[in-house]
């Protein structure tokens, strides 16, 4: 049996970072058993779901790294779903309703005044076919409802454990709007049995919608797929993470400048008990990934965890890795390059300071008692061309020479050579700023 996962978001708004951390789990599980990850669009809703936001969560997913094996779309399946309402309807599995909106929200109230749970009466089931016709004579539409059973379902969900819900004290779910127009659970019942779904994996929110989809699923004559519910992402300050308003949307957090497994590394482990640990691959999380480890705690989300984690992975990440991005932004393709500045770094576009700290133009810096050893120091320079072991012969030699020593020996140099107070090691810089343009950088500033 191949393991497959699917990642199904509404095409209605844009990918934050709790949709991620759904779209990783589900990524890490299948690859950890050598299956498949899907990309279901849930675009029932056609109102409100956009081919806009369809290439945003697309653009997304390849950010993060998580490429679908597969990807389907639900707005293509719906004479499936209609194929499958007929059948559950010639077995009586669900029934029309014709209550308005206002009609039931009086009746949760009378039931809620009497302390009753607010679940739905079933006064539906006991209309007869002139009561339906009066009520369709009226311009009244059914909208439908999957009947549940009544009984306890069970399940052993991969993170919560042995799971028992009773379906007596649910209200039958609208499956169907009285315009025609799909609810999310019966698509999405009928996706995961068609589309040889193994592991549904999502948040905790749905875990009543499971008991149901469990009963559906019976219905329907499938053999249900293993759950795993896991526990929500709060803010910071425990606040709610919501997509409609966008808080913390990935073009966001990529806009701001974080790598992609920065906010992999983070996620991977929020809610675990395991340390958060920068991940330079996504093979490094795939080897480690174990479901189970997942605790029912929120996990709380902290953008500065993920600038700390980006620095972090850019200090260690190989020039094999960088390599393609500096030539895109036209930096040193050179790895003794990468090497001396990546730890100056704590964003990528920070290279480009740093090709500027080489290439120029930089402004030297030479306080008025530095300028006798700044001619000095272009005297006692090391002859072309300039190496690893440059520095450490320049400022031995300056050191006897002029008896300086510590910080008066170093930084006059470094401004006078970058033009800055801080920044790469010297013995890396100086070598990449090459023998011309350190004499001219320190006559230009000795003048
Ligand atoms: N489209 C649903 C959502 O975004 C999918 C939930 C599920 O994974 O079943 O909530």
């Amino acid at each position: 049996m191949t393991i497959r996962t699917r990642f199904a978001p509404s095409p209605t708004g844009l990918l934050h970072v709790g949709n991620a951390r759904a779209a990783l789990f589900c990524f890490l599980f299948a690859k950890a058993q050598n299956g498949e990850f899907m990309l279901r669009y849930d675009d029932t809703d056609q109102e409100r779901s956009s081919d806009a936001f369809s290439s945003a969560i697309d653009q997304d997913l390849a950010w993060l790294g998580l490429q679908p094996d597969v990807t389907a779309r639900q707005s293509e399946r719906f004479a499936r779903y209609e194929e499958v309402f007929t059948a559950l309807n010639e077995k009586g599995l669900v029934y029309a309703c014709y209550e308005t909106p206002d009609e039931l929200d009086r009746k949760r109230k009378r039931q809620l005044a009497r302390g009753l749970p607010p679940v739905y009466d079933r006064a539906a089931l006991a209309l007869t076919d002139e009561e339906k016709q009066a009520f369709e004579a009226e311009g009244r539409q059914a909208h439908w409802r999957f009947k549940l059973s009544g009984n306890d379902v069970h399940w052993e969900d991969l993170i919560r454990g042995s799971q028992k819900i009773e379906t007596a004290s649910l209200s039958d779910p609208v499956i169907r709007r009285a315009d025609g127009t799909w609810l999310y659970t019966l698509p999405s019942v009928v996706d995961d049995l068609d589309l040889a779904i193994t592991h549904v994996i999502r948040g905790e929110d749905h875990v009543t919608n499971t008991a149901a989809q469990i009963e559906l699923i019976a219905a329907i004559g499938g053999a249900a797929p293993e759950f795993a519910h896991f526990s929500l992402m709060l803010g910071a300050d425990g606040s709610n993470l919501s997509k409609r308003i966008g808080s913390l949307s990935l073009q966001d957090l990529r806009g701001q400048g974080f790598e992609a497994m920065s906010l992999n590394s983070l996620i991977a482990r929020l809610g675990t008990a395991d340390p958060v640990e920068p991940v330079q691959d996504l093979a490094s999380l795939i080897s480690g990934f174990d479901i189970s480890r997942l605790g029912r705690a929120p996990a709380r989300f902290d953008p500065e965890d993920v600038a700390r984690l980006n620095a972090r992975i850019l200090h260690d990440m190989s020039y094999e890795l960088a390599q393609p991005r500096l030539q895109q932004i036209g930096a040193p393709d050179d790895e003794a390059f990468w090497l001396g500045v990546r730890g100056n770094i704590d964003y990528f576009a920070d290279v480009a300071q740093m090709v500027t700290l080489i290439n120029g133009p930089i402004t030297p810096i030479v306080e008025d008692e530095d300028a006798d050893f700044i001619v000095a120091a272009h005297a006692a320079l090391p002859a072309a061309p300039l190496t690893a072991e440059s520095w450490s012969q320049w400022t031995t030699a300056l050191k006897q020479q002029t008896g300086r020593k510590g910080r008066g020996l170093f930084m006059p140099l470094r401004q006078a050579l970058t033009g800055q107070a801080h920044g790469p090691e010297m013995q890396h810089l100086l070598p990449l700023i090459g023998y011309d343009r350190v004499v001219a950088r320190l006559t230009g500033a000795s003048e």
